[in-house]
């Protein structure tokens, strides 16, 4: 597939003035509106006014220009922002899903997706197949008459599994269904809507902002479903209400002008590190690596510039010397033990005691995921190899 979109270029080409020629857009501190015609107010109730706003949960300024700046990012028509990745994935599957209906669902993604899927949507009589979704006859074996949507992480959360969104995205075709695609470990590495996905969710808390400062989450999509997101009468952002605060908005904006440069870096790094550790022997779980069972798949689908992803697992055997692993780590300042990724500095956590606990044991057995695995997100460090040397040592210690 050729690859036409350049996220990177089409964010820097963005020109926003700010109200007093201020080279970053004004933020708007305000949680309501005047309207100069009472009549105006009543149009905006029907359907949404450019360049007229009515309350902020609703929409505010700055969350348009953040919004605008990241479907420039996935390539979509439109875009809109939320208050974390959560509330993303849980505003989307419950704008699109009806009593009754049924989610075909990767088995490994983040505990949270999967918490929600298997125990909150039953609520509702929304029921969710989870199946291994790199295997396309077990996706098209799931889909039943009332499957509405198929949904996974293109990298997954922790396995780090690649899913064929092309392929993904013919079988939701076929069936009558939307393909929705959570990006989070991957922005501008891939471009799962150039591939065929109808939504593209992120948990902005990670990657996209950077900082580990916030949390926050966007949805991507077609112009005609993000504005049924905000319907006063039946959208799910505008009545569950997660709304983004426009002071964050305006920091994930401009961190988003150098996302392009740190997703480099981290690849870069994770990419030195991970081979290194993988020829010492070492078992790892990293894209970049021949072995990786998607890693010739991966190689199709990338926007290759920004590389294999941040992220890499080592498989420790037990959870104790994973833990000590850990403790080794945040001690000679290798980053910090801490759940969530895509931040500067390297965070590192032990998955099935912590971010996929809600998954059950037998499940996390069944996709590998056990107790002694550490989730390594590398940071922007300048000297990879200096990093990996520390890490070394740290694993030489625990041996
Ligand atoms: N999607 C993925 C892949 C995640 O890793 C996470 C959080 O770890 C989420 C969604 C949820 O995002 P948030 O914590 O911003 O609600």
């Amino acid at each position: 597939m050729s690859k036409k979109l350049q996220p990177a270029d089409n964010i820097q080409d963005l020109q926003y003035f700010g109200e007093f020629g201020g080279v970053n857009p004004s933020i708007t501190d305000s949680s309501t509106y005047t309207f100069l015609q009472a009549g105006k107010m009543e149009e905006i109730f029907e359907h949404e006014i450019e360049g007229c706003y009515l309350y902020s949960r609703h929409w505010n300024p700055m969350n348009k220009y953040l919004s605008q700046a990241l479907a420039q990012l996935e390539g979509t028509e439109s875009a809109s922002v939320t208050g974390s990745g959560m509330a993303a994935i849980t505003n989307v599957i419950l704008q699109l899903c009806n009593a009754g209906d049924e989610v075909v669902s990767s088995r490994t993604i983040y505990g949270g997706t999967y918490a929600f899927f298997k125990n909150f949507l039953p609520k509702f009589n929304i029921t969710t197949n989870f199946v291994d979704t790199t295997n396309m006859e077990l996706v098209k074996k799931a889909i039943t008459p009332n499957t509405k949507i198929i949904y996974c992480e293109t990298m997954s959360n922790p396995m780090l599994e690649i899913s064929n969104i092309a392929a993904l995205s013919k079988l939701a075709k076929e069936h009558n269904c939307k393909l929705v695609v959570d990006n989070t470990f991957s922005p501008m590495i891939f471009s799962p809507a150039e591939m065929g996905a109808n939504i593209v969710v992120h948990s902005m808390t990670k990657f996209i902002n950077g900082m580990s400062d916030c949390v926050a989450g966007c949805i991507c999509g077609t112009k005609e479903f993000i504005d049924s997101l905000s319907d006063v009468n039946n959208g799910a952002s505008m009545l569950l209400g997660p709304v983004l605060d426009s002071f964050r908005s305006a920091g994930i904006l401009k961190n988003l002008r150098t996302l392009h440069i740190r997703m480099k870096q981290h690849s870069a790094n994770a990419l030195h590190i991970a081979s290194k550790l993988d020829k010492n022997g070492f078992k790892i779980t990293y894209p970049g690596l021949a072995n990786h069972p998607q890693h010739e798949l991966m190689k199709t689908m990338y926007n290759e510039e920004f590389g294999f992803g941040g992220l890499f697992v080592i498989d420790m055997k037990t959870k104790e010397r994973a833990n000590i692993l850990m403790e080794e780590m945040q001690n000679n300042n290798v980053g910090y033990l801490a759940v969530s990724l895509g931040s500067y500095k390297t965070l590192f956590s032990a998955p099935g005691g912590s971010t996929s606990s809600e998954i059950p044991e037998e499940e996390r057995k069944q996709i590998g995921l056990t107790e002694g695995l550490v989730r390594v997100s590398i940071g922007l460090d300048n000297n990879a190899e200096r990093t990996y040397q520390v890490i070394k040592q740290c694993l030489d210690k625990v041996s």
